[in-house]
């Protein structure tokens, strides 16, 4: 491939703000499509505000990059197929379609011999009394497609099972003692670098804090790298690839992967000469990754709706690290920002 200049990024999110402003770091520079407003596009090189169905943005936007990625993991296929016929896509399409659909990602985590929860697939409403009799209770019902944050899922108690309305994966609820994830960068010529796991905690559904160092043995934080070096490799992935874990006690079980940059993976920005954001511009842009070593401790810390009052007791604080997104109104649940606390 020719020298990477441009980068191409579907999605204005956050994620795509950070990753625009790393890429820029090294010189290079990021054009952000997106169908609505876009704060990446504040700190990019170009934005383009297009549907996902207008044939002719895409065509421009791919033309206009060297190489795309994504920073969000719903693109419609129709997209999808146009831009890989200009331009590469990384991660690979193999790695979106596997985690865009909750089946085809537990399906094939299951095929290279790791653990998921228990699950069964529902594909309609007639079909769940039969699953949750299959998984028993309690259960999480999970829509298939377009969740995150918590959305799309529904808890099955010993009341009534409320129906998600759409095709959905009944889940067995996993008695976990921590929730991990793995931030892990895989390069086009397969060299490897993992950040160290962190500890998740969550409000709602939606990511609270991460805590590195995460408090569990060494044993099973090197299982939790293996397990996302596996899944890198079984992809063939190029980029940086979220992995959650569950820790229980007979072991790690995989909730869910993000073949993009991923939210518990901030921390790396206080923690590492090298953050998850260059890391993943690194790998799409086939220059060599950063080692992911940590030279601090920190606990990250989402900003969420009305947490933005506490902005100006957060710039006050020492080895506070703070991130705006530059998101206008603070809806509840709304992720607005986040602070990098170094502990140690
Ligand atoms: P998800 O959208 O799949 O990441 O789920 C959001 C959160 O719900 C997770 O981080 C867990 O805290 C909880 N959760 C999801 N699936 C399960 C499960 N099978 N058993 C127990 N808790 C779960």
């Amino acid at each position: 491939m020719t020298e990477i200049r441009t980068i191409g990024i579907l999605g204005g999110g956050q994620l795509g703000r950070m990753l625009s402003v790393a890429a820029s770091r090294l010189g290079l520079r990021c054009h952000i499509y997106e169908p609505g407003h876009s704060i990446a596009g504040d700190v990019a090189w170009q934005v383009t505000q297009a549907p996902y169905e207008d044939e002719a943005a895409l065509r421009a936007f791919a033309e206009s990059v060297d190489v795309i990625t994504y920073e969000f993991e719903n693109v419609p296929t129709s997209a999808l197929d146009l831009l890989e016929s200009l331009r590469p896509i990384r991660p690979n399409r193999r790695a979106l379609a596997v985690s865009q659909d909750r089946l085809t990602e537990k399906t094939f985590l299951q095929q290279i011999g790791l653990r998921t929860a228990p699950f069964a697939n529902v594909e309609d409403e007639g079909e769940l009394a039969a699953a949750i009799d299959r998984i028993g209770r309690p259960s999480i019902l999970k829509t298939r497609r377009m969740g995150y944050d918590g959305k799309g899922q529904v808890r099955i108690g010993d009341g009534p099972a409320e129906w998600t309305g759409a095709p959905s994966v009944l889940e067995g609820f996993v008695d976990f003692s921590a929730e991990i994830s793995v931030i892990i960068a895989r390069g086009a010529d397969g060299q490897v670098a993992a950040f160290d796991p962190g500890l998740n905690v969550h409000e709602g559904g939606i990511l609270r804090t991460t805590t590195i160092p995460c408090g569990q043995p060494a044993s099973v934080t090197t299982d939790a790298v293996l397990m996302a070096a596996q899944i890198a490799n079984a992809l063939d992935y190029v980029g940086v690839l979220g992995v959650e874990l569950f820790v229980t006690p007979d072991g790690l079980i995989v909730n869910e992967i993000a073949p993009r940059v991923h939210n518990s993976g901030h921390w790396t920005q206080a923690g590492c000469a090298v953050d998850q954001f260059e890391q993943h511009i690194r790998a799409v842009a086939g220059l060599p990754l950063g080692d992911g070593k940590r030279h601090a401790d920190v606990v990250m810390e989402n900003l969420i709706g009305d947490d933005l009052d506490r902005v100006p007791a957060l710039l006050a604080e020492p080895k506070v690290q703070l991130h705006l997104y530059g998101k206008g109104d603070p809806r509840p649940g709304r992720k607005m920002g986040h602070a990098n606390r170094i502990t140690q």
